[in-house]
C-alpha cells in the first residue's frame, strides 16, 4: 500500500478501502498515511498515539497567536465480510471499511495538502488520524496521551459520512448528538453434572431464560419516558453442545444504550441488580463485565455555530438529523467531554447502504465536499483564508 503522494485523493481512498485493517491493528494504514503526510510538511508528525493513531501538527509562522483546531478520522475497519464487485473490494477476508474511514481519512489528507496552497495564517492546526473507533478504545487513548494534553486543543470536529440523506446536506444539532453505549458481558457460574441427573448439579438455563427478557425491559422499569434508553441482547450461550451433560456457566452479552450519561448510569446500575438478583435466587456466582464504553457525544452550541457558518460559506445545506439523537454511538464524544467541538454529519446520498452494510462502499465525490467544509471551518476560526 504505497501510493506516491501525488495520486489523487481517490486513488488513495480506494488503497485505503482495498486495505482494511482492524480496531488496534490499523500498522499499514498508519504507515501508508505517514507517507502521504510527510511531504505536506507538517511541523511534527506524531504517531503511535493510542496504537496506530498519528497527528500531524501545521503550525502558523506566529503559533502563539489564534486557536489550536483538532479534526478527526478514523483508521478502523469493521470485522465483516465486504461484498461487492468493485475493482478496489477488500483484498483482506472478512475484514471490510465499511463505516466509510477510508473517505474520513482521505478528506483530511486533503486538509494537509491544501496546506501547501494555503498555509496557516494564524494558530495550530492538528489532523488527528485515530485508531479503535469502532470499540471505543481510541479516542479514549488519545485523550490519555501526554502528547495529545500538551497540545490544548480548543476545538475538534469530526465529520461522518450518513447514508439516508442527500449527498453533501450538512446535518448538525446542538447538544447530544450520539447515544452513549456500553457492553456488559454476564457470566453465570453453577456446577455441571451428567444430564440423567440434573439435580445433582446447578444449571443457570433458567436464569438465563429470565435473564434476557429481563435485561431487554429493563427501560421499561425506569423513569425515562421518550428518552432514548434500550437494551439489546446481542449474544447469549448456555453450557456446551453435549448432550450427556448438564451445563453450569452461561455468558449473556448486551449492549446497553441512553441520550444522557445519567440515563446510561441509571441503566447501568439496574442491569447490575437484575443480573446479581436473578443469579442469587438460583444460588449461582456472577461476574459481571465491562466493555466497548462510548460516552454521549455532545455537540458544543458554539462549534455548531461555526459548522453551520462554514457550511454556508462553501454552499451546503445544513439540516437537522431526523433521528434525535442518533442512537449509534460514536468515541468523538471523549474529545468532546474536554473541547469544544462538534461531529458533523455529511450525507453520502439517500439511495447509499447503511453504516456497517456489507455493500457499503464511501461515495469518493463526497471527498472535495468535506475537505471544503473543513476548510470553513478553520476558515471561521481564522486559521486560515476565507476558502
Ligand atoms: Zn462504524
Ligand atoms: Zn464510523
Amino acid at each position: 500500500m504505497k501510493p506516491s503522494p501525488n495520486s489523487s485523493l481517490d486513488a488513495l481512498r480506494r488503497e485505503l478501502h482495498a486495505l482494511p485493517e482492524l480496531s488496534g491493528a490499523e500498522a499499514g494504514t498508519a504507515a501508508c498515511l505517514r507517507e502521504v503526510l510527510l511531504p505536506c510538511e507538517p511541523v511534527r508528525l506524531l504517531d503511535g498515539l493510542a496504537g496506530h493513531g498519528l497527528a500531524a501538527v501545521f503550525e502558523a509562522a506566529d503559533e502563539t497567536a489564534g486557536l489550536t483546531v483538532a479534526l478527526r478520522a478514523e483508521l478502523d475497519a469493521l470485522p465483516i465480510q465486504e461484498i461487492s464487485n468493485h475493482p478496489h473490494a477488500s483484498r483482506r477476508e472478512g475484514v471490510g471499511h465499511l463505516c466509510g474511514h477510508d473517505g474520513h481519512m482521505t478528506a483530511l489528507v486533503g486538509v494537509a495538502m491544501a496546506r501547501r496552497e494555503r498555509p496557516l495564517k494564524r494558530g495550530r492546526l492538528v489532523l488527528l488520524f485515530q485508531p479503535a473507533e469502532e470499540t471505543g478504545l481510541g479516542a479514549r487513548g488519545v485523550c490519555e496521551d501526554p502528547r495529545w494534553v500538551d497540545l490544548s486543543v480548543d476545538h475538534c470536529y469530526a465529520i461522518h459520512n450518513l447514508p439516508g440523506y442527500p449527498l453533501g446536506q450538512v446535518l448538525v444539532r446542538n447538544g447530544v448528538f450520539t447515544a452513549g453505549s456500553v457492553g456488559l458481558i454476564i457470566r453465570l457460574q453453577g456446577r455441571t453434572a451428567h444430564a440423567a441427573y440434573p439435580e445433582q448439579g446447578l444449571s443457570p438455563g433458567l436464569a438465563m431464560s429470565r435473564l434476557v427478557p429481563g435485561l431487554v425491559s429493563l427501560p421499561a422499569h425506569l423513569e425515562v419516558e421518550e428518552r432514548l434508553c434500550l437494551v439489546t441482547v446481542v449474544h447469549a450461550r448456555l453450557g456446551d453442545v453435549a448432550f450427556g451433560t448438564s451445563p453450569g456457566q452461561a455468558e449473556i452479552m448486551c449492549t446497553l444504550r441512553a441520550d444522557s450519561e445519567t440515563g446510561l448510569s441509571d441503566l447501568r446500575r439496574a442491569a447490575t441488580e437484575l443480573a446479581r438478583a436473578e443469579a442469587d435466587r438460583d444460588g449461582l456466582t456472577c461476574e459481571l463485565e465491562w466493555v466497548e464504553e462510548f460516552p454521549v457525544t455532545e455537540n458544543d452550541d458554539l462549534a455548531v455555530a461555526v459548522t453551520e457558518r462554514a457550511a454556508q460559506r462553501v454552499n451546503l445545506t445544513v439540516d437537522e438529523p431526523r433521528e434525535s439523537p442518533f442512537r449509534w454511538s460514536e468515541d468523538f464524544g471523549w474529545l468532546t467531554r474536554e473541547t469544544c467541538g462538534a461531529l458533523v454529519g455529511l450525507g453520502s446520498g439517500v439511495d447509499q447502504p447503511v453504516l456497517h452494510a456489507p455493500d457499503f462502499d464511501y461515495p469518493d465525490v463526497l471527498t472535495p465536499l468535506a475537505v471544503n467544509l473543513y476548510e470553513g471551518i478553520l476558515a471561521e476560526l481564522g486559521l486560515v483564508p476565507p476558502p
